[in-house]
């Protein structure tokens, strides 16, 4: 008998906006599906044999046109509670703070204030939970990283750092479900919602994660990216182990470095941000659902954290986070660490924790509507979003940043494809001489759009615009 055609197969992974996050096969109660890297270099799930309909995978996949969306998740999940208040950009929220840990190795070993690591550590020694899912080094070449299970507060530091590589849940929400207890699950905005979706179709699920932590996320990086890197500090070897956010006395916590070590133990240079923020800022190597999402604070999570790119704060080479809590038994816990003195908090106003993500905002939010539009004339089915009211266009000198913005998000778009399609790490040259002149293009576009909104025309032109489209700028 040919296998059933799954909707996640024919309308996801073939129409190119499956992310990789593996609910589907996690939830498949005949583990008929297994993910895999494809060409591309990022994780797709593949239709194996004993597949009994079910429907489950595609009831919990982020992806799937028809399936609820994060605004609607969220209100199902946190509305109703007292002190909740709402933001377009943010989703709801209690409080939001600025933060670290005090244990003085535990923030330098993360990747920003080591909140993240500092919670899970909590929430396992008060036994309000008793393992964590989160994404650790496997000491392994492939895969570099994986979601496992802590169930100590020193296998949670092990997972300190952000791993921009590509890693699935399937494995570990099967151990859930046969192994009885409480769980926190650390993800990103699409892991997040898959995770709520599946609370809401399994109650084995819903009783047995107590905790969802969410971590901005502007992008994930396929597996070439990884190699990719390594290449760029002259390492030819398999790689065992790479740390993308290693810090350094007296460097901005934002010029992190990336550092490998090879399976023969070679340990290479360090490569620092500032020589790849293209790469980052132009969509290099993006998996290319992250095209289609428009996520940015984890709507569905209990709480959720990120990076201190705030002026004040992306100085301090320890680094620091910015968080936002939607669920009270995990604000309470961060305020009686604050009181025991075990980390700082310090209260912060949505309006900067908007602030410190607005290159994300625009992109994930404004570029969204521009790409969709792309994958259409592409001849792509395009995904179902929500959809958010754009400022481009409501000044002369709003008009003129908004049509250097579309043109941005075309290159990038390019870029993105181009590096996408590249058969491996190694970029060939009539790619790489394509990408300098799309950076190239890009740079004299990006002065021109901040000297527009240096210029005193265009500020006169822009302070006629009430504040919060005034924050809409492209740039
Ligand atoms: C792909 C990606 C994109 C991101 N984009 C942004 C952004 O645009 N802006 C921003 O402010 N912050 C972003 N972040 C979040 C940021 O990098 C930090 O993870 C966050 O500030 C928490 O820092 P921390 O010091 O508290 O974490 P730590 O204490 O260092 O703990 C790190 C935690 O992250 C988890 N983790 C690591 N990699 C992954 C992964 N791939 N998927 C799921 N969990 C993972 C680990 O399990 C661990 O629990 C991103 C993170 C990732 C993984
Ligand atoms: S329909 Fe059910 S059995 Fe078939 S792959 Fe999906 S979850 Fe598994
Ligand atoms: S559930 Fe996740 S891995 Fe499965 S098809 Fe949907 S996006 Fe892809
Ligand atoms: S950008 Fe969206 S789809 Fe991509 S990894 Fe982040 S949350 Fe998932």
């Amino acid at each position: 008998m040919p296998p059933p055609s799954l909707p996640i197969i024919s309308d996801v992974v073939e129409k190119g906006f499956c992310c990789g996050c593996g609910a589907c096969a996690g939830v498949c109660p005949t583990t008929s599906l297994a993910l895999t890297l494809d060409k591309y270099g990022e994780l797709k799930p593949g239709l194996g044999t004993g597949c009994i309909s079910c429907s489950l995978c595609a009831r919990v996949c982020p992806f799937l046109n028809g399936n609820a969306n994060e605004t609607t998740i969220a209100q199902d999940k946190f509305g109703g509670q007292t002190g909740l208040q709402h933001n377009a950009v943010t989703g709801v929220s209690l409080d939001a703070y600025y933060g670290y840990t005090h244990d003085a190795d535990a923030r330098w070993a993360a990747s920003s204030g080591g909140l993240t690591t500092w919670l899970l550590s909590a929430l396992l020694k008060s036994n309000q939970i008793n393992g964590a899912l989160i994404v650790a080094p496997t000491g392994k070449s492939a895969p570099l990283f994986a979601y496992q299970i802590a169930r100590t507060p020193e296998a949670v530091m092990r997972s300190a750092k952000s791993a921009y590589y590509p890693v699935n849940v399937s494995e570990v929400m099967r151990t859930i479900r046969e192994t009885p207890g409480c769980y926190a699950v650390v993800g990103l905005p699409c892991v997040i919602k898959a995770i709520e979706l599946a609370r809401k179709q399994l109650p084995v699920f819903r009783d047995r994660i107590v905790f969802t932590v969410g971590l901005v996320c502007g992008q994930l990086k396929s597996s070439h990216y990884s190699n990719y890197l390594a290449r760029r500090v002259g390492v030819t070897d398999a790689v065992k182990h790479a740390c993308y956010r290693k810090k350094e006395h007296g460097r901005r916590a934002s010029d992190y470095l990336f550092q490998c070590e090879t399976v023969s133990g070679q340990v290479s240079r360090s490569l620092p941000f500032h020589a790849i923020g293209h790469v980052w800022a132009h969509d290099w190597f993006k998996v290319h659902a992250c095209n289609a999402c428009d996520d940015v604070f984890a709507e569905c999570a209990d709480i959720v954290l990120m990076d201190a790119w705030l002026p004040r704060y992306a100085e301090e080479d320890r680094g620091g986070n910015l968080v936002l809590v939607r669920n009270s038994e995990l604000d309470r816990c961060l305020r009686n660490g604050a009181a025991k003195g075990d980390i700082h908090l310090e209260p912060l106003a949505i309006d900067e924790v908007i602030e410190s993500q607005r290159g994300v905002v625009q992109n994930k939010r404004y570029g969204l509507q521009l790409r969709l539009d792309l994958m259409e004339r592409q001849g792509l089915s395009v995904p179902t979003k929500r959809s958010f009211p754009s400022s481009m266009g409501a000044t002369k000198a709003h008009g003129i940043q908004g049509l250097i913005f579309k043109n941005a998000v075309r290159l990038k778009y390019l870029a993105n494809n181009l590096t996408r399609n590249a058969a491996s790490s190694d970029l060939a040259p009539a790619t790489e001489r394509k990408l300098k002149m799309i950076r190239t293009v890009i740079r004299a576009q990006t002065r021109l759009a901040s000297w527009l909104g240096s210029c005193p025309w265009a500020r006169a032109d822009m302070a006629n615009l009430p504040l919060e489209r005034q924050r809409c700028k492209f740039f």
